[in-house]
């Protein structure tokens, strides 16, 4: 187990494109970070430098207590599972757990007791003598974790395993990975563009854009309190809901609608200039005290069984709401949301974007 620095990290790639910005982030002793953000912002570079796949163009890296900028991938103690399973294509299963402890030249019985050991943590005893191509996606994705495990690396990290799996497969490898990270208690480093998969792997997520960190937060965290609005919107499924107006007193106006917000924090009341007023789905709801929006008409209702989700649009812009599954509205129907007393956030408008 290690925990992993990054000091001051920047990446500039030789066209001069500056992907990471002055990353500074500590994965602590054990935990599972996530990495998470919309393509392009920097998360496989962040990821690769931690590999030595990709050069750190300023700052450090630590593992343990060991900078490890000049030290060749294979020296670092780390582990890395990618997209693509990365397998030997001509060795069997059982050699391609085997290779990387043999190329540490690990002695013939030691090698076949961790393979056998980790062949029978992750359910693939009976494919040890296949080849990957006799392998269905969901098993080759069990063995490059096999081969990750078997050499006992002091951190591991995942490019985005699940990307190449169906949705059933994905949800199934998910919480083996959660399940493997409670019983190896190894310090994992993780990588996804899916929210979701963050929020229900991660015990920190740090989320990126543009090459800088939003916002590095325990999953519940981020969802109820975004930094920003950029967190805001890219946690949570569907997506919160924004409306930009301005603020008088406590009150929100937006294009002659006005809903009258309580305990609205000091900062937000002194700010000058517009604001965003963000709602999740679920902090609408049909009864209630709450501030009302004004009437609308549900356009899509989707029936996910246990709930349903309706949409409808308000000043020109698609909005949700999470109704109970009993609730007898369809497309069409006419319905006042109300917002849940403290149901609601503000954001600044402006490039940050930041929570008041
Ligand atoms: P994705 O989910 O699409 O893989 P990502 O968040 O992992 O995205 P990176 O692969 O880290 O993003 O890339 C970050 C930025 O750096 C992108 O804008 C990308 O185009 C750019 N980039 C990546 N590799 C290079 C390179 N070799 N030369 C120049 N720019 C690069």
């Amino acid at each position: 187990m290690a925990t992993v620095s990054f000091r001051n990290v920047n990446k500039v790639y030789p066209d001069g494109f500056h992907a990471v910005h002055d990353l500074n982030l500590e994965v602590k002793e054990g935990e599972f970070l996530v990495l998470v953000g919309p393509s392009g912002c920097g998360k496989s570079t962040t990821l690769r430098m931690l590999a030595g796949l990709e050069e750190i163009s300023s700052g450090e890296i630590a593992i343990e207590d060991r900078v490890v900028n000049a030290i060749e991938p294979g020296d670092r103690d780390i582990a890395m599972v990618f997209q693509n399973y990365a397998l030997y294509p001509h060795m069997s299963v059982r050699e391609n757990l085997a290779f990387g402890l043999k190329m540490r030249r690990t002695p013939k019985q030691e090698i076949a007791e961790r393979t056998a050991e980790v062949a029978s943590t992750l359910g693939i005893e009976s494919l040890l003598d296949r080849r990957p191509r006799e392998l269905s996606g969901g098993q080759r994705q069990r063995v490059a974790l096999g081969r990750a495990i078997v050499r006992q690396p002091k951190v591991f990290l995942f490019d985005e395993p699940l990307s190449n799996l169906d949705a059933k497969l994905r949800v199934q490898m998910r919480a083996e990975i959660a399940s493997l990270h409670h019983r190896l208690k190894t310090t994992m480093v993780y990588v996804t563009h899916d929210q979701v998969e963050a929020m229900t792997l991660g015990e920190r997520i740090v989320i990126m854009n543009h090459g800088r960190i939003q916002q590095a937060a325990a999953p519940l965290e981020l969802y109820r309190r975004p930094a920003n609005r950029f967190v805001a919107g890219f946690i949570g499924s569907p997506p919160m809901n924004f409306l930009r107006g301005t603020l008088k007193d406590s009150m929100f106006q937006s294009e002659g609608m006005s809903i009258q917000l309580a305990n609205v924090s000091n900062e937000a009341l002194s700010h000058e200039g517009n604001v965003w007023l963000g709602f999740r789905a679920e902090d609408l709801v049909l009864n209630s005290d709450g501030p009302s929006l004004p009437e609308v008409e549900l356009e899509v209702v989707e029936q996910m069984g246990h709930e349903s989700i309706g949409y409808f649009t308000l000043l020109g812009e698609r909005h949700s709401i999470r109704l109970p599954a009993t609730s007898e509205v369809n497309p069409g129907s006419r319905i006042v949301p109300r917002l849940r007393p403290a149901g609601w956030h503000l954001f600044a408008d402006d490039e940050e974007g930041c929570r008041f």
